[in-house]
């Protein structure tokens, strides 16, 4: 008897695993918009989204879809604007994409792949 009785705590807990994570998802893309939003006006508060944004997803597990982490800077924590803080290359030879961070001079690699006319990291 009393061990029937946990089993409905333990259904409940799963169920609120998964909302902690869909309400984490949420705010991380709110996050990331409004960090990329932001960042001509005010970088250090794009910054502060940013990190915001990673914390919540150390905590509670749920990832930053990769694409979405690659413009990051790891280094400094901004989030790389393609044309404005940071530089874009390819390497079609090796299939590397190449990120450089200006406001700090990291730089990344990622190994990418083509897909139609668009690129998609692998
Ligand atoms: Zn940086």
């Amino acid at each position: 008897m009393s061990f029937m009785g946990n089993r409905p705590m333990r259904r409940n807990y799963g169920k609120m695993r998964s909302a902690v994570a869909t309400v984490a998802r949420e705010r991380i893309e709110i996050l990331l918009r409004q960090a990329e939003e932001v960042f001509p006006q005010d970088v250090e508060l794009s910054k502060r989204y940013a990190g915001l944004a990673k914390k919540i997803s150390k905590r509670t597990k749920v990832r930053i879809p990769q694409e979405k982490k690659h413009y990051l800077c790891k280094n400094c924590g901004q989030p790389l604007v393609p044309g404005k803080n940071a530089r874009i290359r390819l390497r079609p030879v090796n299939s590397r994409i190449i990120i450089s961070c200006l406001g700090c001079g990291a730089i990344r690699r990622y190994p990418y792949r083509k897909l139609g006319d668009g690129l998609i990291f692998r």
